[in-house]
């Protein structure tokens, strides 16, 4: 059965594969959906995330545990969001993925703070004093895993900015860490423009402000010359996901 595009979905019981099927097919409607899809919600992912696995034509998307109680209009935004990384969709929004994006804003509004780290905090008393006049509101502040390609990430849905462990070492000018949490607080301050049915994170606007940072193009150069002498270092840049903001 093909389901008319922009059908609003009130039924919270209805069958996974289908609600998959109906958000993959609202962002293609020309192609068919052949797929055994399945929805899965996880304890293991932290707030709002979510993650998508094709593995032969089986589809399978993991949502956080709270977003079984998230409303469906809403919960096809997300799904969309994943489908749309995975099938690389290029065409406008869905209402369910603006629906989606303005939830996940209210959501890092109210997003509790409780995760912190010495370093990073000094890091963003710092960068908040000296370019937002300590206007902004502390977000959460964690170190994220030992990535080489995602350097460091702003989290909309719960206030989050983590950086990679690879700055962490004492070695480390604490400059850098201040340019990396620096982009990340731009990301909360500006959060992202919309136009043409996409989203932009990355402006001319966030690009102008990036490059007050006092040294930028120093900085920005000496990080990445860092990064490529790193052994064990991943060749291809990953693709920008809708959590992961990377330089
Ligand atoms: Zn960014």
């Amino acid at each position: 059965m093909k389901i008319p595009v922009n059908m609003i979905t009130d039924d919270f019981n209805m069958n996974n594969n289908a609600f998959i099927e109906e958000a993959f097919t609202e962002l293609f409607p020309e192609r068919d959906f052949f797929y055994d899809a399945d929805l899965k919600y996880s304890g293991r992912f932290k707030a709002l995330n979510g993650q998508i696995k094709l593995s032969g034509r089986k589809l399978t998307i993991k949502l956080g545990r709270l977003w079984e109680d998230v409303s469906p209009d809403i919960r096809k935004g997300i799904i969309q969001h994943l489908l749309k990384r995975l099938f690389k969709y290029k065409g406008a929004e869905t209402l369910s993925m603006e629906l989606y994006e303005s939830f996940a804003k209210q959501m890092s509004e109210d997003a509790p703070v409780t995760q912190s780290d010495p370093i990073l905090d000094e890091a963003f008393y710092r960068v908040n004093s000296k370019y937002f006049d300590s206007l902004l509101e502390k977000p959460n502040l964690k170190w994220g895993s030992r990535s080489t390609s995602k350097l460091a990430g702003y989290d909309y849905t719960t206030d989050t900015v983590s950086v990679s462990t690879i700055f962490k070492s004492g070695d480390i000018p604490r400059e850098w860490v201040d340019y990396l949490v620096y982009h990340e607080l731009l990301h909360k301050k500006l959060k992202y423009h919309r136009s043409g049915g996409k989203t932009y994170h990355h402006t001319s606007e966030f690009k102008h402000l990036e490059e007050q940072f006092e040294d930028f193009h120093k900085i920005d150069k000496d990080i990445k010359i860092f990064v490529k002498a790193l052994p064990g270092r991943i060749k291809k840049r990953k693709k920008r996901g809708f959590f992961d903001y990377f330089l």
